[in-house]
């Protein structure tokens, strides 16, 4: 069998993952991709490949999916014969947060992986999940190249000024730090822009990644140097759930004069805000854009509101813009969102090509606009594959290094 990448990305409810066959060149070719969810409530594991011929559609009883290793469990016994009965060369996995020192993907080790236990105080939400199969097919497989790939990590050159809140400096040593997150997904779309339109990558760009988590990035020069998401990945732009940028006296009004504990107060900013909360509707922008209800209209005006804003702050952290990118579910295939977006922004020298647009096409500024816009799906997993390639080969080529010397 040629050399295979798997790439795992664990949530709360559901394992994501994606086979990479490696070809002869290194370039890296998408076998198949799947998911196990509705882990302990209906489990249910798809998985087709590139081609869309469906590989696996099947569910359990509740029990016998009760949780993340036994879902993993499942999604070992179906990859087994997918993959001729051998092991992948190398894991890639998705972990939300490296912490202040992580800058890039890590091979884990038993000792890396403490190290990154100490920030499910950080993402309580996601880490532990995250963690739970590098932990398993470590204690499973020891010799199996992991490697973890953070979603803070291509933020962590931010300028000092960027990186803390106007808080005393001891909590900033303990870590509470402006991190960002979606950086695999930036870090994507600044490789892509690069081959799109090279000129344009090499200036100020902002990249809107709008799915049901929603963040933006001030990328200069194919780095990123400011992100609307800050400690956790709740501060910024209004989410499906989440309500993005909030006054933390409005934390305080719901902990000292609603009564509510900080357990509720959590539920509450993760799961009931944001879309959903404001339009009392729906959290699925598809859904809003269809409904006559005068609350989800007024919904997506704050979404695209709020996406301008900050277009203005984060113009204002790299000294201008030189170009704009729309990507993930929203970014890549809601026009009206778009064309809103970019009418607010007009004054920046956006403009939109409303043929182009309505078509998804990768650019979607009218000619001759001064900034111009585009329109490039996201591809974090081949990110995470391509940085657990990485790391295979120099692992490699420093053991052939050793045995030499
Ligand atoms: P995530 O990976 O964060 O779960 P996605 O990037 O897949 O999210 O985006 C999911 C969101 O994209 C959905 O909640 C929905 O609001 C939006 N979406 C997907 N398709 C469309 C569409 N055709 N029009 C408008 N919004 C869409």
């Amino acid at each position: 069998m040629t050399e295979a990448i798997l790439v795992i990305n664990a949530g709360s409810s559901s394992i994501k993952f994606q086979l990479f066959a490696v070809a002869p060149d290194d370039r890296l070719v998408r076998r198949f991709k799947g998911q196990i969810e509705g882990i302990g409530t209906r489990p249910r594991l798809v998985a087709v490949t590139s081609n869309r011929e469906i590989l696996v559609d099947e569910t359990w009883p509740s029990v016998d999916v009760a949780d993340l290793p036994a879902a993993l469990d499942k999604v070992i016994a179906f990859l087994r014969p997918q993959i001729g009965g051998e092991l992948p060369a190398a894991v890639g996995h998705r972990v939300v947060h490296g912490g202040p020192h992580y800058a890039s993907p890590v091979a884990v080790t038993s000792r890396v992986l403490a190290e990154l236990e100490k920030f499910v105080a950080l993402a309580p939400l996601h880490q532990p999940n995250n963690l739970a199969p590098i932990r398993a097919v470590l204690q499973r497989r020891p010799h199996l190249l992991q490697v973890a790939c953070f979603d803070t990590a291509f933020h962590r050159g931010h300028p000092e000024v960027a990186d803390c809140y106007a808080i005393p400096q001891s909590l900033y040593a303990e870590g509470v730090r402006r991190y960002g997150f979606h950086g695999l997904s930036y870090e994507y779309i600044a490789q892509r822009l690069s081959a799109v339109a090279p000129d344009v990558a090499s200036g100020r760009i902002v990249v809107a990644h709008l799915g049901s988590g929603a963040s933006m990035c001030a990328i200069s020069n194919g780095q990123s140097v400011e992100s609307t998401m800050g400690f956790t990945a709740m501060d910024g732009l209004p989410m499906g759930t989440r309500p993005g940028q909030l006054d933390p006296g409005v934390v305080l009004y719901l902990l000292n004069e609603k009564g509510m504990s900080a357990e509720a107060i959590e539920t509450f900013l993760y799961k009931d805000c944001g879309l959903k909360g404001l339009s009392g509707i729906s959290n699925d922008v598809r859904e809003l854009l269809a409904s006559p209800d005068p609350r989800a209209q007024m919904a997506l005006d704050y979404f695209t509101y709020r996406i301008a804003l900050f277009t203005g702050m984060l113009a204002a952290a790299m000294g201008g813009i030189d170009g704009f990118v729309f990507t993930a579910g929203i970014g890549e295939n809601a026009p009206l969102i778009r064309e809103a977006v970019i009418r607010r922004l007009s004054w920046l020298g956006l403009d939109v090509s409303t043929q182009a647009n309505k078509k998804n096409a990768p650019c979607i500024s009218r000619k001759g606009a001064r900034v111009p816009c585009f329109v490039i799906p996201t591809d974090e997993e081949f990110m995470i594959a391509t940085h657990t390639l990485r790391v295979l080969r120099e692992r490699t080529a420093s053991a052939l290094e050793e045995k030499r010397a």
